[in-house]
Parts: C-alpha cells; sequence; structure tokens
C-alpha cells in the first residue's frame, strides 16, 4: 500500500509543521498560524489577518505559500512590497476569535 505522506519508509511521526513555517517570509506579515484539525489529522494553517478584521474567516492550509499568496492578490489586492522584510510566523492568539 501506498502512502502519500510515507514516501521516504520512515513512519515516524509526521512533523506537525510544514516546512513553510519555519522560514521567514512576508505573507506571515498578512495572517496568523493557527491550528485546525481536519479529518482527524492536525494542520497548520494561515488565517488571514485582512479577512479577519472583515469579519470574515479565511484559513488556508500553511502547506504551499502558492494559496496564501494568491489569495491576498486576487482578495486584497496586496502583492510583496519590493522592500518587505520577511518575518517568521505568529501563532493566532485563540482568545481574538
Ligand atoms: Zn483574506
Amino acid at each position: 500500500m501506498n502512502v502519500d505522506s510515507d514516501d521516504n519508509g520512515n513512519g515516524e511521526s509526521q512533523p506537525l509543521e510544514p516546512n513553510l513555517v519555519k522560514y521567514k517570509l512576508w505573507i506571515w506579515r498578512h495572517g496568523k498560524l493557527h491550528y485546525r484539525e481536519l479529518k482527524g489529522v492536525q494542520k497548520v494553517c494561515w488565517n488571514c489577518n485582512d479577512c479577519r478584521h472583515r469579519r470574515k474567516y479565511c484559513s488556508l492550509v500553511a502547506a504551499s505559500s502558492t494559496w496564501i499568496i494568491r489569495h491576498l492578490r486576487e482578495e486584497h489586492q496586496i502583492v510583496k512590497a519590493r522592500y518587505a522584510a520577511p518575518v517568521f510566523a505568529e501563532l493566532l492568539d485563540e482568545s481574538m476569535e
């Protein structure tokens, strides 16, 4: 049986945080991380600041920055500023919800 997430023969517990989270990225300025359970698996999600300020809920799985960048561009016309310094991700404070 092939399992997509286990192709290196190492069946150890999956890392909770995707690689994306370890890096400083400009997108973290526009959203915060939170953990969400999807189908019994805990996923790291990116929660859009702009949507939250408009009382909309937007949460994208933070496995790839592609969707996040697309969301910012298409929903908020936000693109990477040339001199925007990358920052580390911050966790969403649950009490804000
Ligand atoms: Zn948004």
